[in-house]
């Protein structure tokens, strides 16, 4: 399993001059690729031409001109040493790491045009400015480049670290790689660790070896044992302090310098806030993991929840489509950070070896665990009580015992069962 560590780097005067300076040559050369691969895909595509009265015939026009190669990871990657020899500041940076800054355009390009391996896709790339370029990669270290709490890097020399934890003995050094945040300079080492237990794959669910999960906005989680974490709210309780931050930056009599220290002071509060969001989602993962074998999730869409509302027009006016309150409701769902704990969920279950399945959720949340009598409840009614059965719970406590109930049973390497299964 690949496991990341990150250290804060104790670095001189002269060597943060030069990371600086390299992540800034880094920064043109990856717009510029980034330029390069825009203006083919601009030049060699058109808008798909209909003709009016006849919905057969379609055609679509190139570019007039000669067609230009499509710039591609070989290509740009061969155009390197030719950057080198017209800038030649660039033969200070690590071979490598150039070619890591390629390979980031081409991430960034494919993952827009084609999507991931999921075939979700992300939106146009952005040229990066200071601030969004902030990590130097070199993509193969070994063991032998880490010496102690010190770390010897190709061009930058040896950089001291505070090994604020041990890696884990018997994993490999893959690759390193050194960011810039609001509080200084960070060492991230990716390392391979074999000592991670093998999941089994056809393990069938049981009542014991099971526990339901079902998370929200409510509680970040409440699982079927009844235990839940509560939601910290780190952003609302910091609000008040960065809205302040926020209004002394909008003052105008300020000077640049304290304007800039203002920004500053911003960036750190938001590091601190995703930090003790982080902290939180960890501690709370390992209490789940290490409780049982399997973990039964329902499958979610946050992104979808997070959309924005319809505009709503009623005789031409555009009247309340509920925004104001969704808006409220997202910032909640963001400051629970539901979407980072299942992720960070499923990296600590696989540190430990526990299997994490996933459930169809539709109807779980209008029907009896006990009896699978249907009670309707709109999204404000949180408590749960079934006429036929007298079972009284809270809501959240009562789908995830129902959701528990579909898993148990089956097989977790096969389609696991839906609420209409059960019901028919
Ligand atoms: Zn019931």
């Amino acid at each position: 399993m690949r496991k990341t560590y990150q250290y804060k780097l104790l670095l001189t005067t002269a060597q943060r001059r030069e990371i600086d300076r390299w992540l800034n040559m880094l920064r043109a050369q990856y717009n510029h690729l980034l330029r390069e691969r825009f203006d083919w895909w601009e030049y060699n595509r058109s808008y798909l031409v209909v003709p009016q009265g006849d919905c057969c015939l379609r055609w679509c026009e190139l570019g007039s001109g000669e067609l230009k190669d499509n710039p591609d990871w070989h290509s740009q990657s061969a155009s390197l040493p030719g950057l080198k020899q017209t800038r030649p500041w660039y033969k200070d940076i690590y071979s490598q790491v150039l070619q890591d800054c390629v390979k980031r355009v081409k991430l960034a390009f494919e993952r827009f045009i084609t999507g991931d391996f999921k075939g979700n896709r992300s939106g146009r790339p952005r040229f990066k400015n200071r601030a969004r370029y902030r990590t130097l990669t070199y993509p193969t270290v070994s063991d032998k480049n880490l010496m102690g709490s010190k770390i010897k890097l190709p061009k930058l020399g040896v950089l001291k670290f505070i090994k604020s934890r041990e890696i884990a003995p018997g994993s490999k050094l893959k690759t390193a790689s050194v960011t810039r945040k609001a509080d200084g300079y960070y060492l991230s080492l990716s390392v391979e660790d074999k000592t991670v237990p093998e999941v089994e794959l056809n393990m069938t669910l049981t009542e014991s070896n099971t526990t339901r999960v079902d998370v929200g906005l409510e509680k970040l989680y409440v699982d079927s044992n009844n235990n839940r974490a509560l939601p910290q709210k780190y952003l609302r309780k910091s609000e008040s302090k960065l809205a302040k931050l926020q209004r002394k930056l909008e003052d105008n009599t300020r000077s640049k310098k304290a304007k800039r220290l203002i920004q500053r002071a911003i960036a750190r509060l938001h590091q601190k806030i995703a930090r003790q969001r982080k902290h939180w989602h960890y501690v709370e993962a390992h209490k789940l993991t290490t409780s049982c074998q399997v973990l039964a999730i329902e499958k979610l869409s946050i992104r979808n929840m997070k959309r924005r509302n319809k505009p709503k027009k009623v005789n031409g006016v555009f009247v309340p489509n509920g925004q104001a309150s969704s808006s409220g409701m997202n910032k909640s769902w963001s400051d629970n950070g539901v979407a980072n704990f299942l992720e960070i969920l499923s990296q600590v279950a696989q540190k430990y070896g526990t299997r994490i399945v996933k459930i169809n959720p539709k109807g779980t949340s209008q029907h009896c665990s006990r009896c699978l009598n249907r009670v309707t409840k709109t999204l404000s009614d949180r408590w749960h009580s079934c006429d036929s059965c007298g079972l009284s719970i809270d809501r959240d406590y009562n789908s995830a015992l129902l959701i528990k109930k579909l898993a148990v049973g089956s097989r977790q390497d096969k389609k696991l069962p839906s609420l209409k299964d059960l019901l028919s």
